[in-house]
């Protein structure tokens, strides 16, 4: 999300004459999209801010320093306070001010602050978001009304919102026409998008995947990230059915243990988890899954990380993103009392990533010797290399690939890293040619 609105940041200012440079020591107007939601992601706003006014100082160069994102809506005034050279702080529902924003900083020497928050207007007056690739982020909701204990999600992105489907429809179409092949639909809780059809009835995610597959040449769609709770019957059911929608889906659970996500108030058990996975497996068997955890919660005993440890084992997934549980001020488990201890968090911590790894280091030699498609979207480290997603999101390097960026190609998988795969081009030109004359995007 935050990858996606920093583009959107550099499209609102391109009219103005700014482009995006390389590194933050060379430009004018320097701005850190921040992350609110763990301690670590906001202690390093602070540092990289101290950094950035070394330098400035250091060239005797006026820039225009900028926080946005959610520890700017979190923290308002209080950046400046901290750091007085900031010019400016807002949130991520008012990033289209920013011309305004950096006009009022240039005219009256900083300190502006709008934390505005209906998400909205921002939609309604961004310019056409720009393409970087053959694989494209589309937002369709905003915001959060679950409130999980640990999360600051709700305070920072503000409430639940779902763009229009016509709306995000002429979005995608405009998308594909510019070469878009692949979009990943994106949201804080993407599925708990709804809206209404032409008809007026009232739709969910599965009913917009559908209606986004019919757009000839949009060949991959994805969608993250999912809260369980939303999880319908349609969605799951679009995952046997929409052969565009990739076999991979990332699904945060955080616990395993009833009596956790309880505290978490997750407004889901650990067995409505295992029970969606099922489905979704008797509608798409080759799904690959993916998820969030959360280790240390408060209170969390061994046995109730047992039970997540447990959860794992049974689901099996290819990938995951896990975190030592990190007190967040205003949000209610952050003056829980029973507060586990940071070594218990740790050695915790490093269980659960090995059996992680574990997982996704079978997942990834199991790939070998089979043939996927790839869609290249990125150059390699090497001459003449590319790196491609598979459908399951795996990274694929390919040699020799170079006139294909953009494409997907079939590609046999030679061999299998802990975080990537490495391939050959199934080139024989008549596959290709075969199986592709119908994608016009080349
Ligand atoms: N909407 C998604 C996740 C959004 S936040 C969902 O409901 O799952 C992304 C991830 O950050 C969360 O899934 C969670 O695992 C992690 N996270 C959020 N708050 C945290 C905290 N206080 N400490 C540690 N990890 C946290
Ligand atoms: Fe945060 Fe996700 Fe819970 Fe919302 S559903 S409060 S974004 S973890």
């Amino acid at each position: 999300m935050n990858v996606y609105d920093s583009t959107r940041m550099a499209d609102v200012m391109a009219p103005l004459g700014y482009s995006e440079v390389d590194s933050a020591d060379d430009a004018d107007l320097v701005i850190l999209n921040t992350c609110h939601i763990r301690e670590k992601a906001e202690e390093k706003v602070y540092s990289d801010l101290g950094r950035i006014n070394k330098h400035q100082k250091a060239s005797g160069r006026k820039m225009l320093i900028a926080v946005g994102g959610c520890v700017g809506q979190a923290e308002g005034e209080e950046i400046i306070k901290r750091a007085p050279f900031v010019d400016m702080v807002f949130g991520p529902q008012s990033y289209h001010n920013l011309p305004d924003m950096v006009f009022r900083a240039e005219r009256d020497g900083g300190s502006v602050v709008d934390l505005d928050f209906a998400p909205q207007p921002k939609f309604d007056s961004l310019p056409e978001t720009s393409l970087k690739g053959p694989s494209a982020f589309l937002s369709v909701q905003e915001g959060c009304d679950k409130f999980c204990t640990f999360c600051v999600v709700p305070y920072t992105r503000g409430a639940e919102y779902s763009r229009g489907a016509g709306e995000i429809e002429a979005e995608a179409r405009s998308l594909v026409k510019r070469g878009a092949v692949e979009i990943t639909l994106l949201g804080q809780n993407v599925n708990a998008w709804h809206g209404e059809g032409s008809d007026g009835k009232e739709r969910s995610l599965g009913w917009l995947i559908r209606r986004l597959a019919e757009i000839d040449g949009l060949e991959r769609i994805r969608y993250t990230t999912s809260h369980p709770r939303d999880m319908d019957d349609d969605l799951i059911s679009a995952h046997g059915g929409v052969e565009k929608l990739m076999p991979f889906l990332h699904l945060p659970v955080q616990s395993g243990s009833d009596s956790v996500l309880a505290r978490m108030n997750r407004k889901h058990k650990a067995g409505f988890y295992l029970d969606i996975i099922e489905k979704l497996r008797k509608a798409r068997p080759d799904i690959a899954l993916s998820s969030d955890f959360i280790v240390g919660f408060p209170g969390e005993t061994d046995l109730e990380f047992a039970a997540t440890l447990k959860l794992i084992e049974t689901v099996g997934f290819v990938q995951a993103y896990s975190f030592a549980y990190s007190q967040r001020p205003g949000t209610p488990a952050a003056t829980a009392r029973e507060q586990v201890p940071d070594e218990v968090k740790s050695e915790r911590l490093r269980q659960l990533q090995a059996l992680l790894v574990r997982q996704q280091t079978v997942f990834n030699k199991a790939s070998v010797g089979k043939t996927m498609k790839v869609l290249f979207d990125r150059d390699g480290k090497y001459d003449g290399q590319l790196i491609g997603k598979s459908p399951y999101m795996q990274s694929v390097h390919v040699h020799g690939a170079s006139a294909h960026m953009g494409r997907i190609m079939e590609v046999i998988i030679t061999g299998a890293y802990q975080n990537s795969l490495a391939g050959e081009l199934l080139t024989a030109k008549g596959i290709e040619d075969r199986k592709y004359a119908s994608l016009h995007h080349v």
